[in-house]
């Protein structure tokens, strides 16, 4: 089939590699034109672990365009709209980038029927708002109505940055809202390769064990909409929920990582998303869970369960400064080092990462605060310049003659740092283990003060 995929982000970039890969015809349409460059250059822009080698095996299935007309909208069969989304100020989504993506859709509609997909996490109702643009914007240039030219659909991204591409080859379910079975029906179509599992896994990202068909989850367009803010903030309430009892724990002395493992072990709740630490990040559970509680307003409900997640994610944050500062006594001109600025591993976004927000509150108590990353420092360089935060290429520069290391980011290399080393380094050995990540044990015998989250 010929797709369209609007957006070359995280998102838009992954679907347009894994559509071509199970043998669609993909034309991915950015504005920012520097990426576009990038990608004809061969270059990905963003980190994502298996992109570029993907990029460079559907070579021929793929091409980059910061054109609509050029992209071949006219032609295409389904038109994947996977733009940002941000907060604004106020909590609710900033439908900008969906609009202007819309009305370019509008104006370069061709004759025949093409699919128009919400993949960009949108507020309920936007597949109508989205049908209504480009309803406009065609009638406006054509004098004429456009018909049966297109059906607008939704079918929501669930990809993890870090693992994108394993999770869109490889998803637990497809969803697919729409109104009109025609959608469902080229949706289906499109899909099947993924949903039969019956491609060939390529060499670098084999198929999981077991895995069999992917389950096709069919709705009409506000259950689409919805199940994917449900399905996030339900996440982001399992981390609250696991955060709050590690405060607790903390006080009447439990171990949280113990009451993590003998909750999860119980089927009905499952391990997963059960890590007490300092809370989550990134461009998804911050902005979907203020959207859903904004969205919840619009129609005179409260959400206090959501609320109450953002609220512990919040103290999270905040605790780490509080625990430094009764541990140091002082944080005026001491020296803190960050282990990690992106919000997770695996990933160079900085979106919303905890890293910052923890460095702009110890900067703001007076400390000085360097940090190390793996892979986002180039990122972080580029985009928090005036942060105030000294960035380090070496983690062993960023510790030297500190007063306290806190590990933020859980980089699988953290874990193989010469410990010993990094103890003659710092000025005091405080190691405030934001993951519960590092080896307790094996710390405290080189002679750390380890403090974990809620242990
Ligand atoms: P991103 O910021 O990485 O990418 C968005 C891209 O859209 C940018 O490259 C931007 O230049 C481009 N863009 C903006 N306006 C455009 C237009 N009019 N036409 C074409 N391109 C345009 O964002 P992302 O992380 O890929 O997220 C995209 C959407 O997917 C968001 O709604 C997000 O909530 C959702 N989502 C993200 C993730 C994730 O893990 N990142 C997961 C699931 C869903």
């Amino acid at each position: 089939m010929n797709v369209v995929v609007a957006g070359a982000g995280y998102v838009g970039l992954t679907i347009s590699v894994t559509l071509a890969y199970v043998g669609h015809d993909v034309a991915c349409v950015d504005v920012d034109e520097g990426k576009i460059e990038l990608l004809h250059s061969g270059k990905v822009p963003i980190f994502e672990p298996g992109l570029a080698a993907m990029l460079n095996l559907v070579r021929a299935g793929v091409r980059f365009t910061s054109c609509y007309r050029d992209a071949g909208v006219d032609q295409a069969d389904v038109i994947f709209v996977s733009v940002g989304t941000p907060s604004l100020p106020n909590g609710t989504t900033d439908l900008r980038y969906v609009k202007a993506a819309a009305r370019e859709i509008g104006r370069n509609l061709g004759p025949g029927l093409t699919v128009i997909v919400n993949k960009s996490t949108v507020p309920i109702g936007s597949g109508n708002l989205v049908n209504a643009l480009v309803r406009d914007v065609f009638r406006t240039h054509n004098e004429d109505d456009p018909g049966d030219r297109y059906v607008v659909a939704s079918s929501p991204e669930f990809l993890r940055e870090g693992s994108a591409l394993h999770d869109a080859l490889y998803p637990d379910r497809i969803v697919v809202g729409a109104e009109d079975q025609r959608a469902v029906d080229v949706l289906s179509s499109l899909y099947r390769p993924i949903l039969n599992q019956d491609f060939p896994a390529p060499e670098f990202l084999p198929r999981p064990y077991g895995l069999g068909a992917v389950p096709l989850v069919t709705t009409n367009l506000p259950s689409a909409e919805l199940i994917k803010y449900a399905a996030n903030c339900f996440l982001a309430v399992k981390i609250g929920y696991i955060n709050e009892m590690a405060q607790l724990a903390e006080r009447v002395g439990a171990d949280v990582t113990q009451v993590a493992r003998g909750m999860g072990l119980d089927s009905r709740i499952g391990p997963r998303f059960l890590r007490a630490g300092i809370g989550w990040g990134g461009s998804c559970f911050g902005k979907d869970s203020a959207a859903l509680i904004s969205t919840a307003e619009e129609y005179g409900l409260t959400s206090p369960i959501i609320q109450a997640a953002r609220e512990i994610n919040e103290r999270q944050r905040r605790w780490v400064g509080e625990r430094l500062l009764s541990e140091l006594k002082t944080l005026k001109g001491r020296k803190i080092a960050l282990l990690g600025l992106a919000f997770k591993p695996h990933t160079d976004d900085l979106r919303d990462a905890p890293a910052l927000d923890i460095a702009r509150r110890l900067l703001a108590r007076g400390a000085q605060v360097s940090a190390h990353d793996p892979v986002a420092l180039s990122r972080a360089r580029r985009e928090y310049p005036d942060l105030g935060v000294l960035y380090c290429d070496d983690a062993l520069a960023a510790v030297r003659e500190a007063d306290a290391l806190v590990l933020v980011t859980e980089w699988p290399e953290y874990r193989r740092l010469p410990w010993e080393k990094v103890k003659g380094l710092l000025r005091v050995p405080l190691l405030l283990d934001g993951r519960n990540f590092l080896p307790r044990h094996e710390l405290e015998r080189l002679g750390y003060r380890y403090v974990g989250v809620g242990r």
